[in-house]
């Protein structure tokens, strides 16, 4: 029998609600939840295949643990888990004290999750050594927000975004990275001619392709940007004196600052026209409503606080804030970054948007907790909690659901850090992220479509998360854990009061807990329940007791939660960045996204549709830049500077200043021989928010020579067979200099290894390669050897379906017998021709575009449907094409139209 869970998507901070469709105890199906406020119904790639994603291949279902750092892992049961984990924090905590542990946890846990964990480290153990990966995401965005608007909580919904005459994107790829809420600016975009966007960023994103104005600035000028907008807001008198006298403080000392940024120099320090930084800020003033919407292209700097004041400094100036349309908009990186920082899950944060550096607000946290004291001296955060585990001032640490050793910036010192570690627990709900390699202790955790809980998505909406199936295996929820580790622990360290301070029988204690935390406080949720939740679904904070509905919009009366009630401007000056092109490393490396991955891939990396757009990690670069170092798309580089280094396919693409490249983040050593481009990134931090400067690198760029390629395709029967074989094939990335894996296809799972090398492959490598990739058989066989030329080819074809093909020295044809076998339309009579020395696919197999996007069909699965009898309505059922965002309907309608029209004619 089929049920249906209402849920959220675990992906990014849009916080969209999800049906999970069950069926027989396992997750078949997934769709937008047409009643949730912050997508009604509909979902992007990434959420539309939540469901495939359900595979327990790579997951940790059962506690293990390595006697020996890189030792084989073995199974032990939970009791023996936890007692020895309990032991070693214990015996490292009275030998060293509470600071010599430390917690690193996660924007994708829940806030129920989050809380203990901040309780335990804080009020039980009585060290603040706990930060998060948000900390990587968002942290210079509450510091912005705390610094000007006195408190760390977005003023904005998307309902604003409809509403503005301007939206003004700023270090941000909604495109890519919030692909609902830019669906919601194409809407505005349809409904309101007028509205004017412009989009402010190095390279011209996929989101700039929307804008009426595109501000190219050179990475990290983001202050001389809006310092400039600002001098000219001010000198043709298009700030609102009137807000400003009557609702801010230090507008008089940052106007003298920004004398400073008049449009030339300003517009010169950005690298872009004079012109265009003038009419970005005469359309900020004019357009009646403004909405900045930002993300980590400001937060991911040496400077990100100020990045982030800088541009409210603009929303203040001119009054637009507080009201419909109008305000800066910080979009949320991570699913729950906003729940943690509403249990004051970092370093420097207390519970309820508390701050730890405030002495009455540790000694209300005491008293709530019922222990003596919340300890006053701060916490590591990230960074320094991963340098602080090197010097071996932290001697155990405990992760929970993230990934260090990949997306921490200068990689070589974090995964020394880590080796270093005397005892590195990780609590995960997959079993093959990188940091699995430094674990001692791996503790399974349940995932999405498994989980109890909360999370608050980047408009402070509060949505319940429901369980539609079990965790498998013995994967226990992280608040269970969590708890169970710290009764433990308090008995080892004789702490009384232990089970007091962890009563929890289930989530919703702990959220009735946190829920008092917040009485009284800017986000107080007094008013809210898992019942009032049930019953009238996700809603805003505020919601204090009483109310009944939270706020859409905040500061609507112009006042805001500083001790006089003003917003404050703040002194801001452009400064360099931490990581300037030099001439050793001249080429400002950016990072990004791509649409259909998440972070590290340990999730989208097991969906083979999800690498149909990219199954390659690409460097993009400008031309000029390619021709100066005589490369071409396809060829190989090696991008390097004092971090570290990559071997990487070079591939010109518009939309990039001469001197940048860019590549996306997602890429790591699951799927290439190296760790991506976080490993080349620096690891200076923004002094207010401690968040580091991941954004950009300065890089060398090199060609490097590698003439033996060597691709192999391999059709497997399942997907999870294909996830079992690039675990396996994984092995062999070590082998070569260049070497990349991924998944392609659709009903019909490929995986697709890449290498390169200097020398001809040898054969006892090839053999083991055939072997791996069932390839070692002569069955079906066919063979090409040319060794003079050292190429060695082989195809395995059977019943007529080509199976797999091996080219070594040669690799020109692997494009489009890709393609071909994903769409199995390689007609059996053609199958020689898969060791045709050509890049050019033979007549029959037909070129492909991508039709929707969300479910990823294309033209020609559309045709063949059609020609099957297919209508509209049966397109939809059978391929699901435009019943997800619904933006390609028109698109699918109109071949529908031709197809009848052709019909017709032939008739
Ligand atoms: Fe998930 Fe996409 Fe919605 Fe983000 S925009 S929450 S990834 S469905």
């Amino acid at each position: 029998m089929k049920t249906e869970v209402k849920s959220t998507c675990c992906y990014c901070g849009v916080g969209c609600g999800v049906l999970i469709e069950t069926e027989e105890g396992r997750i078949a199906g997934v769709r937008g939840d047409p009643e949730h406020p912050a997508n009604r119904g509909r979902l992007c790639t990434k959420g539309a295949t939540l469901h495939l994603t359900a595979d327990p291949t790579y997951r940790l279902q059962y506690p293990e643990r390595r006697a020996t750092r890189g030792g084989e892992r073995q199974r032990v049961s939970w009791d023996a888990a936890l007692d020895e984990a309990a032991e070693r924090f214990a015996a490292t905590i009275r030998a060293h004290g509470p600071d010599s542990v430390a917690f690193y946890i996660s924007g994708q846990l829940m806030t129920e999750d989050y809380y203990v964990f901040n309780k335990l480290a804080k009020g039980l153990i009585g060290t603040n050594n706990v930060d998060t990966n948000s900390r990587l995401c968002m942290s210079s965005a509450v510091a912005g927000y705390k610094q000007t608007l006195g408190a760390d909580a977005p003023p904005c919904s998307y309902a604003d975004i409809l509403q503005a005459g301007l939206i003004f994107i700023a270090g941000a790829n909604p495109a890519v990275a919030h692909p609902i809420v830019f669906r919601y600016i194409e809407d505005a975009r349809a409904a309101n001619p007028d509205l004017k966007i412009i989009v402010a960023d190095p390279r011209r994103s996929e989101s700039a392709e929307i804008a009426d104005l595109h501000l190219p600035i050179k990475p990290g000028t983001d202050i001389a940007l809006f310092n400039g907008m600002l001098n000219i807001l001010i000198n043709e008198g298009l700030v609102d004196p009137d807000y400003i006298a009557a609702h801010t403080t230090g507008f008089e000392a940052l106007a003298d600052i920004v004398k400073n940024y008049p449009p030339a120099i300003a517009a010169d320090i950005c690298g872009i026209p004079t012109a265009d930084l003038l009419q970005a800020a005469r359309w900020f003033a004019a357009s009646g409503a403004s909405l900045s919407l930002y993300c980590q292209g400001l937060n991911q700097s040496a400077h990100g606080t100020h990045n982030n004041a800088a541009l409210i400094h603009l929303h203040l100036a001119t009054g637009q804030i507080g009201r419909p349309g109008a305000g800066p908009f910080s979009l949320t990186g991570q699913p729950n970054a906003m729940g943690g920082r509403e249990v004051g899950g970092l370093a420097n944060l207390l519970s309820a948007h508390r701050d730890l550096g405030n002495p009455a607000h540790r000694a209300e946290m005491a008293r709530f907790w019922g222990v003596p004291f919340v300890p006053a001296r701060p916490g590591k955060s990230a960074v320094d909690l991963f340098k602080s585990l090197k010097t071996g001032e932290i001697k155990a640490v405990w992760i929970a659901c993230t990934n260090p050793a990949q997306s921490l910036p200068n990689q070589a010192a974090v995964r020394e850090a880590l080796q270093a570690a005397e005892f590195v627990v990780l609590q995960e709900a997959y079993g093959n992220t990188d940091t699995a390699d430094y674990a001692d202790l791996l503790l399974p955790a349940s995932g999405w479509g498994e989980k109890h809980g909360t999370v608050t998505n980047s408009e402070r909406c509060i949505s319940r998360v429901r369980p539609a199936v079990a965790a498998p295996g013995e994967a226990r929820h992280d608040w269970e854990i969590v708890v169970d580790f710290a009764r433990r622990l308090g008995r080892k360290l004789d702490h009384a009061g232990v089970d007091r301070l962890f009563p929890y029988d289930d989530a919703e204690a702990i959220f009735n807990e946190h829920r008092e935390t917040t009485r009284g406080r800017d986000l107080d949720i007094t008013g809210l329940s898992y019942a009032l939740l049930e019953a009238d679904g996700p809603q805003q904070w505020p919601y204090p007791e009483g109310a009944s509905a939270g706020k859409v919009r905040l500061y609507e009366d112009g006042r805001f939660p500083t001790a006089d009630g003003r917003a404050r401007f703040v002194a801001v000056e452009h400064r360099p960045t931490a990581d300037v092109p030099a001439e050793e490393a001249p080429i400002s490396l950016l990072s990004g996204r791509m649409r259909d991955h998440w972070h590290g891939m340990s999730r989208t990396g097991t969906v083979p549709r999800l690498f149909n757009l990219e199954d390659e990690p690409l460097l993009a670069m400008h031309p000029c830049d390619m021709r100066h170092r005589n490369l071409e798309s396809g060829d190989l580089v090696r991008v390097t500077n004092a971090r570290g280094a990559m071997t990487v396919r070079v591939a010109e693409r518009p939309g990039l200043q001469r001197g940048r490249a860019w590549m996306p983040m997602h890429w790591g050593s699951q799927f290439m021989n190296s760790p991506g481009a976080n490993a080349l990134a620096c690891d200076a931090v923004d002094p207010y928010s401690m968040q580091p400067e991941l954004k950009h690198a300065a890089v060398q760029i090199a060609r490097v020579d590698l003439p033996y390629p060597l691709a192999i395709v391999r059709r497997c029967a399942s997907r999870s067979d294909a996830l079992v074989l690039m675990q396996e094939a994984r092995s062999k990335i070590a082998a070569f200099p260049y070497a990349t894996i991924a998944l392609y296809g659709r009903s019909s799972p490929l995986v697709v290894f890449r290498a390169a090398a200097a020398a001809a492959v040898d054969d006892a490598l090839i053999a083991e390669l055939d072997r791996l990739f069932g390839m070692d058989t002569d069955d079906g066989a066919i063979v090409y050897v040319d060794a003079r030329r050292s190429i060695a080819k082989k195809a395995i074809a059977r019943e007529g379906r080509l199976l797999g093909v091996r080219l070594a020295g040669e690799t020109l044809a692997q494009g489009w017998l890709k393609q071909a076998m994903a769409e199995d339309e390689l007609d059996a009579s053609l199958i020689r021709l898969a060791l045709a020395p050509s890049a050019k696919p033979p007549v029959t197999v037909a070129p492909r575009n991508i039709v929707c996007k969300c479910a990823d069909v294309s033209d020609v699965q559309i045709q063949k449907a059609l020609a099957q009898g297919a209508d509209l309505a049966g397109l939809q059922e059978k391929l699901k094409c435009g019943t997800f965002c619904g933006s390609c309907v028109p698109d699918v309608k109109r071949i529908v139209a031709q197809y009848g029209t052709q019909e017709a004619a032939a008739a």
